[in-house]
């Protein structure tokens, strides 16, 4: 989700561009930052969203807080920067299936760490109200691919047999990672299917 502020007032980003990315770039950044990252007790792939949360965004300088849906009914969460600090700020509906390690909840998580890591521009500034946002396509486009690559290593897609054992292995949606199975065969061609696309199910 992305924010901009101009004059104080809050504009919507359509047609915001940001630097352009490519899936092969994405792919690259992703693998960058994934061994900075805390996986689950146990687990070789499943990243520690909660502790991404609560403890690694604090430490890169994006420290959380969480608001009501009254606050935020648009969006699960956003990232702000502000002359004031950073934050990262997560609907606490969405912040209870976090803890519940919800797929939903961890993708959020991960979502808002792509948009950090992909410097895409943020700013908020005093005197703004949260609200009021929609999605900018194309950085939204580019979180997307970030927060799968991120979630779901091609390692990890190797291994797997099927989308529901990567979705297990990376904590994720069986949705996402049949998007991702499909990504990476048909778009990276960076993985050879263990079975034919369609028996992958629908988009
Ligand atoms: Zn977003």
């Amino acid at each position: 989700m992305t924010t901009i502020v101009k004059d104080g007032v809050i504009r919507v980003p359509s047609g915001l561009k940001v630097k352009a990315a490519s899936y092969a770039s994405i792919e690259k950044l992703a693998d960058s930052i994934r061994p900075n990252l805390p996986v689950k007790k146990g687990e070789r792939f499943c990243l520690d969203a909660l502790t991404i949360f609560e403890r690694t965004f604090p430490q890169i300088g994006y420290p959380y807080r969480t608001a009501g849906i009254d606050e935020i009914d648009e969006c699960a969460a956003f990232t702000i920067t502000s002359p004031d600090g950073n934050v990262v700020v997560m609907r606490e509906d969405v912040y209870d299936k976090l803890h519940a390690e919800n797929p939903f909840g961890r993708s959020t998580v991960i979502h808002e760490l792509s948009h950090i890591a992909q410097a895409h521009p943020i700013t908020l500034y005093r005197g703004a109200t949260l609200g009021g946002h929609r999605f900018c396509e194309d950085s939204e486009w580019q979180a997307k691919a970030g927060t799968a690559a991120l979630m779901m290593p091609l390692a990890a897609c190797q291994i797997a047999k099927s989308p529901q054992e990567l979705a297990a292995m990376c904590g994720t949606s069986v949705e996402s990672a049949t998007y991702r199975i499909k990504t990476l065969v048909g778009k990276l061609k960076t993985l050879t299917p263990s079975f034919p696309l369609w028996e992958y199910g629908s988009e």
